[in-house]
């Protein structure tokens, strides 16, 4: 509230004579605006009378003098401190008023931080393959993806087999997975090149890795930062022995690693912790961490499946996998969402949960098909003719236990 507004509040009040004892505070309000209006010295008379006012003041609004016993009126947040004003009339004596040293050197901080924040931004900046999406992956560096997966991975498998649930790599089902995997893996490292191509450089010397827990009520298939994989055998089930469909789901995974989904929502948490942290310093108040996840995180995770589903039918065509049969099998887990088949259990069905299914994603899949389907024929129709579809797909490789 500036000097002016106040001296005419505290003339009204004098006008309207409210109350006895409102005289003598307004009267000095007054006074004491009228000496910040004029960025006079405020007498100690003044100072008390504004501060036994201060409660009176609308909501949040002080009266406060500065060093060299200015009295200001507004309240007296970190802006003034850079320099958005807030300060009030008279300000300018004081350590927090705009144009000081202080808050020059404030303000200049703070540009420098934002262009620095602004270039390294542009500097992140990659093309998704395939869907041509421009991203910028900030704070996380394929180096610590790597690390973090590794960690995560060790820690499903520490647990599986804890339990004795974690199959042996030995185990049918098990080279079955690491096998489509494989070629999936492959066609992903290719996506620098080509149709569609994009940045790619962070999937060059990923170890995969891939690992199958024996827990038949979960349907089920996720990826760690890094290329692990992890599969269940409630997936595998469904799928029974048919390589496209597995090699379409484990696309669907390759593709959250090609597109950087894990680095683009650790970097949104980075940024918004900046945010925040800048927040407090230049406003005084923190960013509500629901805002933060509404604005930043939740909308993302949707469009990340999206993603991920558009690009996985373009990397199981490139890796020689029936396109078409990533529609099929967001059919089939559809049906089982409708079946309602949770089977129980904490896992359960815990694909459907975090890969909602609508008939928008089926539609969305299958109108990619046509460029899916001609990359397939282009690369793979006529090998995949010549060798038949049992050496081809592996679609023999059912293992016995899972049938
Ligand atoms: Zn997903």
């Amino acid at each position: 509230m500036s000097g002016r507004r106040l001296l005419a509040l505290a003339q009204r009040l004098r006008a309207l004579n409210v109350g006895g004892a409102a005289a003598g505070p307004a009267a000095a309000l007054a006074r004491a605006s009228s000496s910040a209006a004029a960025a006079g010295p405020a007498t100690p008379k003044s100072r008390a009378a504004a501060a036994a006012f201060a409660p009176l003041l609308p909501h949040r609004r002080l009266a406060w003098t500065d060093s060299k016993g200015y009295t200001h009126f507004g309240e007296r947040t970190p802006l003034a401190v850079v320099g958005f004003g807030g300060g009030g009339p008279g300000g300018g004596g004081g350590r927090g008023g705009a144009g000081s040293p202080h808050s020059r050197i404030m303000a200049g901080a703070a540009a420098l931080g934002a262009g620095s924040l602004g270039l390294y931004w542009w500097r992140c900046r990659e093309t998704v393959p395939f869907t041509g999406r421009r991203h910028s992956v900030m704070f996380v560096s394929p180096e610590m993806e790597a690390s973090m997966g590794r960690q995560t991975f060790a820690e499903i498998r520490r647990e599986a087999a804890s339990r004795n649930a974690l199959l042996p790599d030995s185990h049918p089902a098990a080279r079955l997975v690491a096998r489509v995997g494989g070629r999936v893996a492959a066609a992903a490292e290719t996506a620098g090149e080509g149709p569609g191509a994009g940045d790619a450089g962070h999937m060059r010397g990923l170890a995969w890795e891939y690992a199958v827990v024996d827990d038949p009520q979960v349907v089920n298939a996720m990826v760690a930062p890094g290329g692990k994989v992890v599969v269940y055998t409630g997936l595998l089930r469904l799928v029974g022995g048919n390589a496209d469909e597995l090699a379409a789901v484990l696309a669907h995974e390759a593709s959250h690693v090609l597109c950087r989904h894990h680095a683009e929502r650790l970097g949104r948490a980075n940024f918004a912790a900046l945010a925040n942290v800048l927040a407090r310093w230049l406003l005084g108040v923190p960013v509500p961490g629901a805002v933060v996840a509404l604005a930043l995180v939740l909308p993302h995770s949707r469009a990340n499946e999206r993603e991920a589903d558009a690009v996985g039918v373009r990397l199981a065509a490139r890796a020689c996998f029936d396109p078409a049969a990533n529609v099929r099998m967001l059919k089939r887990l559809a049906a089982v969402e409708a079946r309602g088949q949770s089977g129980g259990g904490a896992g359960g069905l815990a694909l459907l949960r975090t890969h909602p299914l609508t008939a928008e994603r089926v539609a969305a899949v299958e109108a990619l098909l046509p460029a899916a389907l001609a990359e397939y024929e282009a690369r793979c129709g006529g090998l995949r003719a010549a060798l038949g579809d049992r050496a081809w797909g592996y679609a023999a490789a059912a293992p016995g236990p899972l049938g």
